[in-house]
C-alpha cells in the first residue's frame, strides 16, 4: 500500500470541533498525504450522511477526502423521494469530494415502493447521480462491503451505475468499508467487478499514482 484514506463515521455538527481534544484529533487528519516510516502516505478524511445537517463547517472542509452516502437514519423514509434525495446530493456537491455506495439503501426510499428492484426510476436516478458527479467533478465509490452481501437488489444497482459511469468516464474510488484492522486493503469482490465491467484502469484513482500524488501530493 502506498496511500491511505482514514475516513471515520461523522455524525455530529461540527460545533464539537472546536473543543481541544477535537481539534488535535482534526488538525492531524487535515494533514492529509504524512509520510510514515513505512512510506505509506495517509490522507485525512470523513464519511458524512446526505442531509445531516452541519452548521459549523470551517473545520471539516479542510480535510482533503469527504465522503457523503445515503445511510437510512437520517433519512425521513416515508417522506423522501428519489427526486428528493438527488436534491441533497445535488445540494452537497458543493461540499464534499465523494459520493460513496450510491446504490445502497434506496430500496428504503420512495415509501419502500421500489422494494430492491431496478425500476425505470431507480435507473434514472442513478443516471442524473452519476451525470452530476460526472459535473461537479465528483468521484464515485465503490464499496467493497456492498458487494459482500446482496442487499436488497444493491448489487443489481451497482452494476448499472457503475456501467453508466464507465461509459461516462467518471473517475471511480474503491473503498474497503474497513470497520477492523485486517479488513484494510481487502478489495477482492471489487476487482472481481471491476475485471467484469472492464472499467478502465487510469479512471480508478486507487490504481492511478499520478492522480494520487495530484490530488494528496
Ligand atoms: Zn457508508
Amino acid at each position: 500500500m502506498k496511500y491511505i484514506a482514514i475516513t471515520d463515521h461523522y455524525y455530529g455538527d461540527g460545533t464539537e470541533l472546536y473543543r481541544k481534544n477535537e481539534i488535535n484529533r482534526m488538525v492531524y487528519l487535515e494533514k492529509c498525504a504524512i509520510s510514515t516510516k513505512y512510506g505509506v502516505k495517509v490522507v485525512g478524511g470523513a464519511e458524512f450522511n446526505i442531509s445531516q445537517n452541519v452548521n459549523k463547517w470551517e473545520k471539516l472542509k479542510k480535510l482533503a477526502w469527504k465522503l457523503v452516502g445515503v445511510h437510512g437514519w437520517f433519512l425521513d423514509r416515508e417522506s423522501t423521494t428519489l427526486d428528493a434525495l438527488y436534491d441533497y446530493f445535488e445540494e452537497a456537491a458543493n461540499r464534499y469530494d465523494v459520493f460513496a455506495h450510491i446504490e445502497r439503501e434506496l430500496h428504503r426510499v420512495d415509501s419502500c415502493k421500489h422494494g430492491g428492484r431496478l425500476t425505470e426510476e431507480i435507473k434514472l436516478f442513478l443516471r442524473r447521480l452519476v451525470l452530476l458527479a460526472k459535473e461537479k467533478n465528483i468521484i464515485l465509490e465503490l464499496n467493497e462491503s456492498s458487494l459482500k452481501d446482496d442487499k436488497e437488489g444493491a448489487y443489481d444497482r451497482l452494476l448499472y451505475w457503475l456501467a453508466f459511469a464507465k461509459e461516462q468516464g467518471v473517475l471511480i474510488s474503491v473503498g474497503s468499508d474497513s470497520h477492523y484492522c485486517e479488513q484494510i486493503g481487502i478489495f477482492r469482490n471489487a476487482v472481481d467487478v471491476l475485471n467484469e465491467v472492464y472499467y478502465p484502469r487510469e479512471k480508478v484513482i486507487n490504481c492511478n499514482e499520478n492522480l494520487l500524488q495530484k490530488l494528496f501530493g
